[in-house]
């Protein structure tokens, strides 16, 4: 079955550095690119989520997140990684649709790759992206990279796995799926 995999960018895919604006600071967390590659050979959908509230704090520019992104998609394809779509949410407003823990992005990313939210996956490091993962009804893997750890003692989410970083939740994700 193919289903559609949704990472967290900072703190899962590359190391969280809050408000990126210069492309030359992407750095990968070891193993993400091999676990998206198994992701892809197992022909899964790739996606990632991000919310990036820097735009609306006026820290950044929205010109700003795509090059940044832009970038991490070249550093994965140099690794032999491909990601589908990339999506961010630049509000900083709780309410705003895309903001995880919202759906917003989840929903636009079911509808462009025409995969149901149901049979999909949410790969995060922090509460929101387990809460919007499970509000969205779809499995959710907490990785213990960025906040992860912290989020884990603190035991305010449930996810359905715990595991060290993005390569076993790949793992996991193949394995129990
Ligand atoms: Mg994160």
């Amino acid at each position: 079955m193919r289903r559609l995999i949704l990472l967290d960018r900072d703190g899962t895919v590359m190391v969280n550095k809050h408000y990126l604006v210069d492309p030359d600071g992407v750095e990968l967390i070891p193993g993400v690119a091999e676990g998206i590659q198994r992701l892809n050979e197992a022909g899964h959908a790739v996606a990632i989520i991000s919310n990036q509230s820097g735009v609306a704090r006026g820290m950044m520019t929205v010109n700003d997140v795509a090059k940044v992104n832009a970038r991490l998609l070249a550093v994965l394809h140099i690794h032999g990684a491909a990601v589908d779509n990339i999506y961010f949410c630049p509000e900083v407003d709780d309410d705003a649709p895309c903001r995880k823990p919202n759906t917003g992005m989840l929903e636009q990313a079911a509808r462009d790759m025409e995969l149901p939210l149901a049979e999909g996956v949410v790969v995060g490091d922090n509460v929101a992206d387990i809460e919007a993962g499970k509000r969205a009804g779809c499995r959710t893997v907490l990785v213990r990279t960025g906040y992860g750890a912290d989020v884990e003692k603190a035991g305010t989410v449930m996810p359905d796995a715990t595991v060290d970083s993005l390569r076993e939740a790949v793992e996991w994700i193949l394995a129990e799926l």
